[in-house]
């Protein structure tokens, strides 16, 4: 039996909880059911900045169980994705490291052609390959806008650029707003559909400890709820990734995670 439509005005969860392309860490395979926790926890409710009861309009597709081969865990992926769009339903994803975003978007690539990415992270995530992993968290925007599953590309908060990030960026024509140029996205001309795919480490660590990868210098946490509030386009699908569990001992990243998710599926609903 297919499985039902997806409810209106609801946003439907779906962790992927995938690690082995992280180059540095892994425990971002343990994030999605903290997150899940954190989002039900008593010491917050459950309801966006804008008024909108997010709590009531979460469904909970829970966690895909997934090999830890590449390939065989990202066609897993796909196929997970583009039987929850075929529903009907509004997709905010858990991951996982940030390589799980390639097969998310190629299932919605098969929906949407006209997609605009908005990248948010401390890293292009642009390299062609990296310590000999082509499906490394380093590349998956590489792999994304090779395939021409989107549109275009816009990236926020990036601290990190270098000189083969770069090369890649002028290549596949990325309009990167770097964090020293940061104002708001009126200057990025978006329009819609939107995905947004939000890398946990565009924040300042001082916000979020439980990352990988601490890049001083970063977003505080008002500063990327006002971009996500101010995206003038509608937002079709998001992912949460890179949440390290392993370095939030406090378990206070997971309740930004929680924030960043409310957010996020407010704006999907509005
Ligand atoms: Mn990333
Ligand atoms: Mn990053």
């Amino acid at each position: 039996m297919p499985p039902a439509d997806a409810r209106p005005r609801t946003v439907t969860l779906l962790g992927v909880p995938y690690d082995a392309n992280s180059s540095f860490l892994r425990g971002p395979a343990k994030a999605p059911a903290l997150i899940r926790q954190a989002l039900a926890s008593p010491s917050s409710n459950s309801w966006s900045e804008s008024g909108e009861d997010i709590g009531a309009g979460f469904e909970d597709a829970g966690d895909l169980a997934l090999p830890q081969d590449c390939l065989s865990a990202f066609s897993a992926i796909e196929n997970a994705v583009g039987e929850q769009l075929a529903r009907g339903a509004r997709l905010l994803v858990f991951g996982g490291d940030h390589s799980i975003t390639f097969p998310v978007l190629r299932a919605f690539g098969k929906k949407y052609s006209d997609l605009t990415i908005v990248h948010f992270d401390a890293h292009p995530d642009l390299y062609d390959e990296f310590e000999g992993n082509r499906f490394s968290h380093a590349c998956p925007f590489a792999r994304i806008m090779e395939s021409g599953v989107a549109r275009r590309l816009v990236q926020v908060g990036i601290r990190t650029m270098n000189a083969p990030q770069r090369a890649q960026a002028e290549r596949f024509g990325v309009h990167v707003i770097e964090m020293r140029q940061l104002a708001s996205l009126a200057q990025a001309g978006l329009s819609g559909p939107i995905y947004v795919s939000f890398d946990l480490d565009v924040l300042d660590p001082a916000f979020a400890e439980g990352v990988s990868h601490w890049e001083p210098g970063g977003l505080s946490v008002r500063e990327a709820i006002g971009l996500i509030q101010g995206i003038p386009a509608p937002v079709v699908g998001a992912d949460i990734v890179e949440y390290n569990p392993e370095r939030d001992a406090s378990g206070r990243t997971a309740m930004v995670c929680a924030k960043i998710c409310k957010e996020l599926a407010a704006r999907m609903l509005a």
